[in-house]
């Protein structure tokens, strides 16, 4: 029966529903992401390894919310760390400082020294936003330099050579400058520079001759989360860097508490000036976290910028030697006590999950071996990418687009019918919720898969 037939039968629900929510929704969907064809699948419920779709059918979840929820769907320390915090401070907000804003601060500093001072924000997006604002505070110059095929969030400053076409995406050695959306500003070409991922020598080149023009360099430390970057690269951009007199920014929202409890920084042992935290730290509520050298951080204290005795001052200063950040949510309680929840059960139990992920990647490449399917399981501690190529290693978007996009869908399609769920293309993520049964299951799922393939 052919496999388009299948998938539709299987999710007739998640069909309507979409036709529906299409009327409401451009495409269905609150955010692009979500969108696949034939259509996505529509769930709703979840516990633990598994979600279910409307169909009623039940998958192991490998997407856990774009790697957000590491203690897997509906973990009692989270649930607790919810009725505990509400039923003691009910849904308020404060609008005021609290502990549970301390309490976290001291938890991400033990965990990334780096991060000496924080400030949170609701998304990695703002996170991200939050700390190129920092970096031209702070050197005082405008543009921004980004590796091509890095995702930072959704603002027009890093929507630069995300997913760029080869023919629009230059010469490798010095990338072009795309524009990842209609409606961004052209400025961007220009204002935003591109590097290619694990080329020390050519970012050198690029650096010494724009370094006056930028504040930031903004890197993913493992691309993707999975593509990682060579020690001796990092090692060099670090360097590279503090010569220029440019701040380097290690975007840590899908890496941080994953690829190691300190994130990449400490998998690297090398120390950025500026780091963004999101998604697994907010215990699958939407958080942000910026952080980094205290004298940085500082540019966003108001509390240097008034005489605290003399009442007749503004206390809304809006003095122009202080840096913007505000937010009616930032450092929400419930989130924040959700996180806290989230990083007691981590640090018993990252060991385990970074395990269990290592015996999932490594039977999933001995099974492709027996089939004969040429495949890398690519990544570190619990997140990693099945990429379908020739190549010996992976080091770059375009060692990636060289990959085989077409076999992996069709495969990722089939994997749906059989109870294993990732977005199609997507990463997989692994949380602590995820057993040797799941693995099992998982493996079964894909040998019945490479069997029809
Ligand atoms: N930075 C990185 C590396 C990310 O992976 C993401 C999201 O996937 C973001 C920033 C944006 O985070 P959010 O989706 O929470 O806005």
């Amino acid at each position: 029966v052919d496999e388009g037939y299948r998938y539709r039968e299987r999710t007739l629900k998640s069909q309507s529903f979409m036709n529906e929510a299409s009327e409401y929704m451009p495409g269905g969907v609150t955010a692009n992401i979500k969108y696949f064809t034939p259509h996505p699948i529509v769930m709703n419920k979840a516990k633990g390894a598994y979600v279910y779709d409307v169909d009623g059918n039940e998958y192991v979840d490998y997407l856990l919310s774009y790697g957000a929820l590491k203690l897997g769907h509906g973990h009692e320390a989270i649930t607790k760390a919810i009725g505990d915090q509400l039923e003691e401070q009910g849904t308020c907000l404060f609008g005021t400082p609290h502990h549970y804003e301390v309490e976290m601060a001291k938890q991400i500093k033990q965990l990334y020294p780096s991060m000496e001072n924080i400030r949170y924000t609701n998304s990695g997006t703002e996170a991200t936003l939050l700390a190129l604002r920092l970096a031209r505070a702070y050197t005082g110059k405008e543009g921004i330099a980004k590796f091509e095929g890095h995702y930072h969030g959704g603002f027009d400053e890093v929507l630069v050579s995300v997913n760029p076409s080869l023919e629009q995406a230059g010469p490798e050695q010095e990338p072009n400058s795309v524009l990842e959306s209609k409606g961004m500003s052209e400025r961007h070409k220009n204002t935003t520079i591109t590097l290619p991922f694990n080329d020390l020598a050519s970012c050198e080149e690029i650096l010494r001759k724009k370094h006056q023009e930028i504040g930031a360099v903004i890197i993913e430390p493992l691309q993707g989360g999975f593509i990682r970057a060579s020690q001796s690269f990092i090692e060099g951009m670090r360097q590279l860097t503090k010569e220029f007199g440019i701040l380097f920014i290690f975007d840590e929202v899908k890496t941080g508490f994953r690829v190691a409890l300190g994130g990449a920084q400490e998998l690297y042992e090398v120390q950025p000036d500026l780091t963004t935290l999101g998604k697994v730290i907010g215990g699958g509520f939407p958080v942000g976290i910026v952080g980094g050298r205290k004298e940085i951080m500082n540019i966003t204290s108001p509390s240097h910028s008034a005489d605290v005795f003399d009442i007749s001052q503004s206390q809304t200063s809006n003095a122009s030697d202080v840096l913007f950040h505000s937010g009616t949510y930032n450092g929400h309680p419930t989130i924040l006590a959700c996180g806290l929840a989230t990083l007691e059960v981590l640090k018993k139990e990252t060991a385990d999950v970074c395990n269990l992920t290592s015996e999932l990647k490594t039977e999933l490449e001995h099974l492709f071996k027996q089939y004969s399917i040429p495949m890398l399981a690519v990544g570190e501690g619990s997140i990693f990418n099945i990429v379908i190529t020739d190549k010996k290693n992976i080091s770059h978007y375009r060692d990636l687009q060289a990959s085989d996009f077409k076999l992996r869908k069709k495969m990722d399609l089939r994997l749906l019918l059989e109870g294993i769920y990732t977005k199609p293309l997507n990463r997989y993520s692994v949380s602590t919720a995820h057993t040797a049964v799941e693995v099992e299951k998982t493996i079964e799922a894909f040998r019945r898969v490479l069997n029809d393939l």
